[in-house]
């Protein structure tokens, strides 16, 4: 049997249905996989928007190996160890002032549902009742189930809408829509009973890379510290530089009081999340009263392997060409949106950062069930080049190291695409 078929045989694939292509990938370098028969592809989406540095990079290759020596993990409940220690300092110096502590976990969803669980405790802990959180419409948190109820309805969740719990969706801010959504918000805050407002910064990532006002919402985020109500931010895609800043919440003139994190944290070689707080919210839980410990953790929690990873990967961020890199996939993403926006086969093209969308103009509301994209996709991989679409909408999310030529090389053949 081929690799192919018995995967076919052994394997269940998440979110891929009956009849999905699924390839076999051998190896990995750089901006490039490669498949069982020697094919190239570019990683036009840094699998699944995780790889940062390129595959298989050797610095954070032989960081992980040598940690395996050293100590691969230890239980984080009531101990510590030196990677661990390192990645929380340094995450607390690279995040807002307000930050202040790290508490580590194992995915974005599951750094969510703590976010999540540590709001609901906070208001807990401090004898107050506040049931209700607020987000955007078109939000995606992920799919545990506290992170589904704090995700659009409709979509990837219908199945399971009867057992999520209440939350207020309100629409992302724009000029346009400022006095509506503002006041709107602003009487939600009022009612005393909100625990937190849980957003994406700026880019919607699972919605196809949709974009709002930095401005608002910190407007918004600036309400909420004025009515007393906990700020969550889930920065799991636009941490690490995707926005063209550290994080997203760099942009923000105020900042939020949670600060979620993960798939860039390991540069992709490893699974982390991280939940970032202020001190606020950590006081809350320091107590002797153990009814107001966090009750919460995971076996692989703070894993010596995924924090030697990450102290692998922000060493390359201080790389002066890592900077040069990211600015010019900057440029080169908004040049090529400029160039394409009013294309007649096009709704919409954005940017933002180190992050691209285009949205075909096709049959059907733009969302993730549109079958446009299927077609594209296999298009795509045809020639190369790896670049998975939400929908009609095609996205280009590149790890930093990809070359000039390469991304360029996207561009020509989404040309020829919106041509045939
Ligand atoms: C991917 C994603 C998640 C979920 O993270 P997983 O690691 O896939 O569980 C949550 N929020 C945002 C904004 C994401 O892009």
């Amino acid at each position: 049997m081929s690799l192919k078929e018995k995967d076919l045989k052994y394997i269940w694939h998440p979110f891929t249905h009956k009849g999905t292509e699924i390839v076999p990938i051998v190896r990995g370098e750089g901006a490039y996989v490669y498949g069982e028969d020697g094919k190239q592809y570019i990683d036009g989406f840094s699998s699944w928007w995780v790889n940062m540095h390129g595959h298989c990079h050797p610095y954070i290759a032989q960081k992980i190996a040598a940690q395996t020596l050293e100590l691969e993990h230890v239980a984080f409940g009531g101990f510590t160890h030196p990677q661990a220690v390192k990645l929380a300092e340094r995450l607390v110096d690279l995040l807002p002032d307000k930050i202040d502590k790290i508490f580590f976990s194992d995915n974005g969803s599951t750094a969510n549902e703590i976010a999540l669980k540590m709001a609901i405790q906070y208001w807990f802990n401090q004898g107050e009742e506040r049931n209700k959180f607020i987000t955007f419409s078109n939000d995606y948190h992920g799919d545990t189930f506290g992170s589904m109820s704090l995700t659009a309805r409709g979509g990837f969740n219908e199945p399971f809408e009867r057992f999520l719990f209440d939350v207020e969706f309100i629409d992302t801010p724009n000029p346009e829509n400022r006095l509506e959504v503002l006041s709107r918000f602003e009487s939600l805050l009022k009612g005393n009973d909100v625990a937190g407002f849980i957003f994406e910064p700026i880019v919607q990532g699972a919605a196809g890379m949709l974009i709002h006002s930095p401005e608002i919402l910190s407007e918004m985020i600036g309400l909420c510290e004025k009515y007393d109500v906990l700020t969550i931010a889930d920065e799991v895609l636009t941490g690490f530089y995707r926005t063209g800043k550290f994080f997203s919440v760099d942009h923000l003139s105020n900042k939020p009081d949670i600060i979620c994190l993960s798939k860039g944290v390991t540069g992709g070689f490893m699974t982390m999340g991280v939940t970032a707080v202020s001190e606020k919210i950590f006081k809350a839980f320091d107590s002797e009263n153990k009814k107001h410990t966090f009750l919460h953790g995971h076996s692989y929690t703070g894993n010596a392997l995924a924090c030697a990873a990450a102290n692998a990967s922000l060493d390359l961020f201080e790389k002066e060409k890592t900077q040069q890199n990211i600015k010019r996939i900057v440029k080169q993403q908004s040049d090529f949106i400029n160039s394409i926006k009013n294309h007649p086969k096009l709704r919409d093209a954005r940017n933002f950062g180190t992050i691209a969308a285009i949205e075909i103009d096709t049959e059907g509301e733009s969302n993730y069930f549109n079958s446009k994209g299927n077609d594209a996709y296999k298009w795509f991989l045809e020639r190369g080049i790896i670049i998975r679409p939400l929908g009609n909408v095609l996205i280009m999310i590149p790890p930093y190291c990809i070359k000039e030529q390469d991304l360029e090389y996207i561009y020509g053949e989404i040309e020829v695409f919106l041509e045939q």
